[in-house]
């Protein structure tokens, strides 16, 4: 079956990533309000009704904000972590119990040829994690939150044929700018995000000979801009011998436009 996916918006202003399968397709994070995500499903030709469920990666709200009106509207099956289900029950509202499932930690849920493999990230959230997509011998590795990418991840996220992966701030741009110094630190730390040059010395780690796109994503928008995220990672990876557009190419993400739903 052919894998696809479109980044319908990422950002602190809200992350949904849509992945799809044959008969299968599902939503990483539903972090806009119920209205915004049916406008980005449409802008890409599909329907949220028709989407076999919701992958939770943790509790922010960012990635959590229209989860539980899509759901009930939906009546999509939504996908957690034990942790994750405890900490964002309070903030999503009820769910019926029959659209509740537990997707545990590195461990791998297969709906018919597709498989979805989870896996931890260093992040400040109760047990976050993201996902691998594996489906004809395709492989698609979402990561938007964490502190750092550490060997484990590393393993489980190697020689992917495409990423969605975050780049989060400029260092510079951080430090100098007007977030108070708690949140710069909470930023910098191993359990907030990874900045652009860290996520590219991430990518020469990982990428290989079948990885193909890079979509550079959660991009700060007070601390980072398409350009220098895309020239800051490319210029890292060059000084590590990978040259943009000979091995993989580099895609933006938006906090409002969806990406061509491309097949990975
Ligand atoms: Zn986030
Ligand atoms: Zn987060």
């Amino acid at each position: 079956m052919t894998l696809q996916f479109s980044v319908l918006a990422s950002g602190s202003t809200g992350n949904a990533i849509y992945v799809e399968s044959g008969e299968y397709s599902f939503l990483v994070d539903a972090g806009l309000s119920g209205k915004q995500m049916e406008g980005l499903f449409q802008k890409i030709g599909r329907e949220m009704r028709n989407l076999s469920g919701i992958l939770v990666t943790h509790e922010h709200s960012d990635h959590i904000k229209g989860l539980g009106v899509a759901a009930r509207k939906y009546k999509l099956p939504i996908y957690a972590n034990e942790k994750t289900w405890q900490a964002m029950e309070h903030s999503i509202g009820e769910v019926p119990t029959e659209q509740k499932f537990v997707f545990g930690m590195e461990t791998v849920k297969s709906f018919g040829s597709l498989d979805i493999e989870s896996f931890g990230v260093s992040h400040d959230a109760a047990e976050p994690m993201f996902y691998v997509f594996h489906s004809g011998g395709k492989k698609l590795v979402v990561i938007t939150d964490t502190g750092y990418v550490s060997d484990r991840m590393k393993g489980t996220i190697s020689n992917a044929d495409a990423y969605v992966f975050e780049s989060n701030h400029d260092v510079q741009m951080l430090r100098m700018g007007r977030y108070p110094w708690n949140v710069k630190r909470r930023i910098l730390s191993d359990v907030g995000h990874v900045s652009n040059e860290d996520a590219a010395i991430a990518m020469s780690e990982v990428a290989g000979e079948r990885t193909k796109r890079i979509y550079l994503a959660h991009l700060s928008l007070d601390n980072n801009m398409k350009d220098l995220a895309r020239m800051s990672v490319a210029q890292t990876l060059e000084t590590r011998g990978i040259r943009i557009g000979e091995q993989f190419d580099l895609y933006d993400t938006d906090p409002r436009v969806p990406t061509v739903l491309t097949a990975v």
